[in-house]
C-alpha cells in the first residue's frame, strides 16, 4: 500500500499529500471519520510516507522502513490503543517517554493513538501534558469514530482529517476484486460505506442471524444470553437493528423498496412492521440510537435487553 492506493478517500489523501510535499507536518493529527472507512490504514501509510527513505511525499513501500512499519517493528513507530476497550494512564505514559527520547534511527518518531476517544480520564489528562509540551521531533496520530467524546483540550490541538464513507461505486469496485465474497449487492448495502465492513466475510450471515433472533426474541423464545454473547455482538446487534427500523421506516414513507437496505427482505420487512405507524418506528429508532450511544456505558445486558425488546414488540410483530 501507499497513500495513494487508498481507496475512496480522495479528499484526505490530498490534504496528507499537500502536508508531506510543504514540508509542514504538525505536532497532532486527528483522523476522523466513521468505523471501517480507512483511518487506520491511512494512518499507518502517512506513518511510511513521513519516514520513507526513498521517495518524498509518499510511501515507496519497499524500504525497510516502510517494510518495518507495515510488519510492526519500526522502533520509531509506536502504535496504541484499539485492543482493550479503554487507554489506561500506563499507556500513556509509555508512550510519552517513548516520544521524549532520542530516535533510534535520527528521523521523525510517530505516534499512532487506535480508537482515541477510549483514553479514560486519567489516560486524557496525561495525553494532555505530552501535547502541551510536544517532545521535538515527534508527530502523534490520533483516529478516532467519535471525536466527538474527545476532550475539546484534545481536539482542539490536533489538525482534524476527516474520512467519509465510501461511495456504493467504491465499494463494489473493492467487492468484485473478491469472488470470494458473496451476495455482493447486499454487501455493499448492510456496509454504509464502511469497506472495512463490506469485506467482512460473514456479513451477511450475520445479518441473517440477527434476522432470526430478532423473530425468535419477538416470540419470546430467544433471551439476551442467546443474543448477546458479547459486547462485540451487542455493537453488531445494535447496527442491525438500526439498519431494520430505518429499512421499515423507508418502506412505509416511499411504499418502494428502492431505498432499503436489506435489499433481499422487502416483503419481510413489511409484513413485521404493516401494524406500526412511522411515528411510532420512528420513536423506537430513536430510543435504538440512543441505547447505542449509551453501550460505552456498562449497562445491565438483560435489562437493556428488556427494554429494547419491549420498544420493538410496540412496532414489529
Ligand atoms: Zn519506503
Amino acid at each position: 500500500m501507499s497513500l495513494r492506493q487508498i481507496l475512496g478517500q480522495e479528499k484526505a489523501v490530498r490534504i496528507l499529500k499537500g502536508i508531506l510535499e510543504r514540508k509542514a507536518v504538525a505536532h497532532c493529527y486527528l483522523f476522523a471519520g466513521e468505523e471501517g472507512v480507512g483511518k487506520d490504514l491511512a494512518a499507518r501509510e502517512f506513518a511510511k510516507a513521513l519516514l520513507c527513505g526513498r521517495v518524498a511525499g509518499d510511501a515507496c513501500d519497499v524500504c525497510s522502513a516502510c517494510r518495518r512499519i507495515d510488519s510492526g517493528q519500526h522502533p520509531d513507530v509506536h502504535v496504541m490503543g484499539g485492543e482493550e476497550r479503554q487507554i489506561k494512564i500506563d499507556q500513556v505514559r509509555d508512550l510519552g517517554e517513548a516520544l521524549s527520547k532520542k530516535s533510534f534511527e535520527g528521523g521523525l518518531k510517530v505516534a499512532i493513538v487506535r480508537e482515541a476517544e477510549t483514553m479514560n480520564q486519567a489516560a486524557a489528562n496525561a495525553f494532555l501534558k505530552t501535547l502541551e509540551e510536544p517532545p521535538a521531533q515527534s508527530i502523534i496520530i490520533l483516529v478516532s469514530a467519535r471525536p466527538d467524546l474527545l476532550p475539546d483540550t484534545i481536539r482542539s490541538r490536533a489538525q482534524m482529517v476527516r474520512f467519509y464513507p465510501l461511495s456504493r461505486t467504491d465499494l463494489m469496485a473493492a467487492l468484485a476484486a473478491d469472488s470470494a465474497l458473496d451476495q455482493q449487492e447486499l454487501r455493499a448495502s448492510l456496509a454504509q460505506g464502511r469497506l472495512a465492513r463490506a469485506l467482512e466475510p460473514t456479513l451477511c450471515q450475520s445479518r441473517d442471524t440477527f434476522l432470526e433472533g430478532l423473530r425468535q426474541a419477538l416470540r419470546d423464545t430467544a433471551d439476551a444470553d442467546q443474543l448477546w454473547k458479547d459486547r462485540d455482538d451487542i455493537d453488531e446487534w445494535f447496527d442491525m437493528a438500526i439498519l431494520w427500523l430505518r429499512d421499515c421506516i423507508a418502506l412505509k414513507a416511499s411504499g418502494s423498496a428502492s431505498q432499503i437496505v436489506n435489499v433481499d427482505q422487502a416483503s419481510l420487512i413489511e409484513q413485521m412492521s404493516g401494524q406500526a405507524s412511522l411515528r411510532d418506528l420512528s420513536r423506537v429508532l430513536s430510543h435504538l440510537f440512543q441505547t447505542r450511544d449509551l453501550l460505552r456505558f456498562n449497562l445491565n445486558k438483560h435489562l437493556t435487553f428488556q427494554h429494547t425488546l419491549m420498544h420493538l414488540k410496540s412496532v414489529l410483530s
